[in-house]
């Protein structure tokens, strides 16, 4: 097996390359954190074209724009380039998003959202901006690949950069479902740049994601809203018969109650419980719900909350004596990597159906599935990965597997289409980047080492030049 031996001089080369190439990636980031590109505004396009463009002058002269539909809806064109490597080479197909999250100027203290500013905190250099992490830094990552090669790349490179995954249409999945033959998204590895270390400089790879369903749930109790005082008591109201169904859905200890769901186990690193507490925002004395390692209860377990509500209720200090007629939640289920979707969906109106008190009636309607992700723990490329990871970052004992309590239904659309193939998520995101919220930022030290992780990845499976049978 060659690609375990390590080739020490090349690595230090291909990282001093890395580094040379940084001042120029850093001001591309800013640059492309410029353009506010939120799906579905025209700054999309600016962004794709500007990100082609880069990509073309880094030798990936195959860059362009691809533009699919599915079932007659036109999906946001991909930045997309298909080039050859060394023959027989393994393909690997390098993922990242370009659109980013809407942000308004609310909450901002660093910067403005679309005005990129570099800031030292103690000694790590960042850049500020909506985007700066997620996912434009995932956009470097790759841009660093096509820069560091010049063109002579070690491996057979696919390159696919969705332009609306925040907006969450899902249209890209549904087209990679459909069409699990199309040759242009085979791969033997795919390089998922969306995710990120437990913590700055601590190396991780993400193994597992939980997939997601929801289910909105209708009580109606009476044919219209009627006088308390005349017929409470024994006339119940809408809204207080969903709250009595919605408290079914946990037990005394805030384990989900909801029976027949997945569970699963893996070694996650350890969750810290203060750093926890901390991060979701837990005010003095709330303790955390249900039983088992945090880590489980983040990444392995089922989770239950009600993101929605409607009851026709006013707000409190313009309430009226009536009792409503109907009332209505939103339930959103996160689900075990390895859960079935729809079982899991099924499971949770099952649970409802039977926890309907007093004879009222209730509807329930499916909304979303979405399957998680458990990474293949023995993958043919894994090795690889933490032995690049390990040289991106000199001095660190070990990679960690770790879990994310999100979704990214890509990943299984990824799995549908690439059966044998390996799929490794990183990236920039670690938690002081503060996605999707305001004052978001990357770490330059970060982005330097991932870029010299997934440059040495592919240094080295071009190297090893072992396929996983999944690509043309
Ligand atoms: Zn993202």
């Amino acid at each position: 097996m060659t690609h375990n031996v390590i080739d020490l001089g090349s690595d230090t080369d291909l990282a001093k390359a890395v580094a040379g190439l940084m001042p120029g990636l850093w001001r591309d980031l800013a640059d492309l954190v410029r353009i506010p590109s939120v799906f579905p505004s025209p700054d999309v396009a600016e962004a794709r074209q500007a990100i082609v463009k880069l990509f073309q002058e880094a030798h990936i002269t195959e860059a362009g724009e691809l533009s699919l539909t599915h079932q007659g809806k036109p999906l946001t064109p991909l930045v997309y380039a298909d080039k050859a490597g060394p023959v027989n080479s393994p393909t690997v197909l390098l993922y990242a998003h370009y659109d980013v999250q809407p942000a308004n100027k609310a909450g901002w203290h660093v910067t403005e959202p679309f005005a990129p500013k570099e800031v030292l905190c103690g000694t790590d250099k960042r850049l500020y901006g909506r985007g700066a992490a997620d996912d434009k830094s995932g956009v470097m990552l790759h841009l660093a690949v096509a820069r560091a090669f010049g063109g002579k790349l070690p491996v057979h490179l696919k390159l696919m950069l969705e332009g609306e995954e925040e907006n969450g249409t899902g249209l890209l999945e549904d087209y990679l479902i459909a069409h699990p033959d199309d040759q242009r998204f085979k791969a033997d590895l795919i390089i998922v740049a969306d995710t990120g270390n437990v913590a700055l400089a601590r190396p991780t790879v993400t193994t597992t994601l939980r997939g997601v369903v929801t289910v909105d749930v209708t009580v109606h109790t009476l044919r219209k809203p009627v006088h308390s005082g005349m017929y409470g008591g024994p006339v119940p109201d809408a809204f207080t018969c969903l709250v009595r169904m919605l408290s079914t859905l946990h037990d005394a200890n805030g384990d989900v109650a909801v029976k027949g769901l997945a569970v699963d186990d893996l070694p996650w690193p350890a969750v810290d419980e203060t750093r926890l507490h901390e991060e979701a925002a837990m005010l003095d004395g709330v303790r955390f719900v249900g039983t088992g390692t945090l880590a489980q209860r983040l990444y392995g377990k089922a989770s239950v909350n009600v993101v929605g509500l409607d009851a026709g209720l006013p707000q409190p200090n313009k309430s009226a004596n009536v009792l409503r007629d109907k009332a209505s939640a939103r339930i959103s289920m996160r689900t075990a990597p390895t859960q079935d979707p729809a079982a899991a969906q099924r499971a949770l109106i099952d649970h409802l159906k039977a926890h309907v008190p007093w004879g009222v009636q209730v509807e329930t309607t499916p909304g979303i599935t979405a399957y998680g992700f458990s990474a293949n723990p023995n993958g043919t490329y894994f090795p690889l990965v933490e032995q690049a990871l390990k040289a991106a970052y000199p001095g660190s004992v070990k990679v960690e597997r770790a879990g994310q309590g999100g979704s990214i239904p890509l990943v299984h659309a990824f799995q549908v289409v690439n059966p044998n193939a390996d799929i490794v998520l990183w990236g920039c995101e670690e938690p002081k980047c503060g996605i999707h919220g305001p004052d978001e930022s990357v770490s330059h030290a970060e982005l330097q080492a991932m870029a010299t992780a997934e440059v040495l990845l592919l240094d080295r499976i071009g190297k090893a030049g072992h396929h996983n049978g999944g690509a043309m």
